[in-house]
């Protein structure tokens, strides 16, 4: 199935060369050769897929993802590191990126980080994200891990998933039938009791000051409301 996806790159060959790649695998290819035509263009597009180059004019490509996933954008970001350091990849993958390849690589090795990274957005039928940022917590949910202020901070099953059907639905109000259905897979009338019980202690480990949150939001009489 053809994918649109934004390469932000800035090495002329590399843009040849991928852009080339990724068409004949069938995906729509759109270019942008500097951090801030990509955002730009990230903004506005619809895109599935954006690979991101680090090291970019005007803005690095740590700085664009930073600034996507900050305005809510859930497309895959795969990001191009310059070297293998891992303080790259960790970083990258904190502020939201869903995978990283280190250059120099293989193009064919590209192709197939890209088809999986698509494979799982479409399985998922979300963004299919796999670590997410906000304020100073770090949620990696791969590993079901979640760091606040750098430490670790324990989370029982549900509140993992409720915290990330939260996220998944940033910025959108979701009612309580909803939160019931998809995290307990309950319905019909189950004490919902336990629904606010779960949310307050997610505020207890979350929120600066859960008595005013910032981050997770009742909305009176329909339900709640991530926002990052
Ligand atoms: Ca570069």
């Amino acid at each position: 199935m053809s994918s649109r996806i934004l390469l932000v790159e800035d090495e002329p060959g590399l843009i040849m060369t991928l852009s080339d790649l990724l068409s004949e695998a069938g995906h729509e290819v759109e270019t942008a050769r500097d951090g801030e035509a990509g955002l730009a263009k990230a903004s506005e597009g619809r895109f599935d897929l954006i690979v991101l180059d680090v090291m970019l004019p005007k803005m690095t490509g740590f700085e664009v993802c930073r600034r996507l996933r900050e305005s809510g954008a859930d497309f895959a970001i795969l990001m191009l590191t310059a070297r293998s350091a891992l303080g790259d990849r960790v970083g990258g993958l904190q502020i939201g990126a869903d995978d990283y390849l280190t250059k120099p690589f293989e193009p064919p090795e590209l192709l197939a980080r890209v088809q999986a990274l698509l494979r799982r957005v479409g399985k998922e039928n979300r963004l299919g994200i796999t670590a997410f940022r906000f304020a100073d917590v770090v949620v990696d949910f791969e590993r079901a891990e979640l760091l606040k202020n750098g430490q670790p901070v324990s989370l029982a099953g549900k509140e993992f998933q409720l915290l990330r059907y939260l996220i998944d639905n940033r910025r959108r109000v979701v009612t309580r039938e909803e939160l019931l259905t998809n995290v307990w897979e309950y319905s019909g009338d189950v004490a919902s009791r336990t629904l606010d019980v779960h949310i307050a202690w997610l505020r207890q480990k979350l929120e600066a000051n859960p008595q005013s949150p910032r981050h997770i939001h009742t909305v009176r009489g329909t339900g709640y409301r991530f926002s990052p």
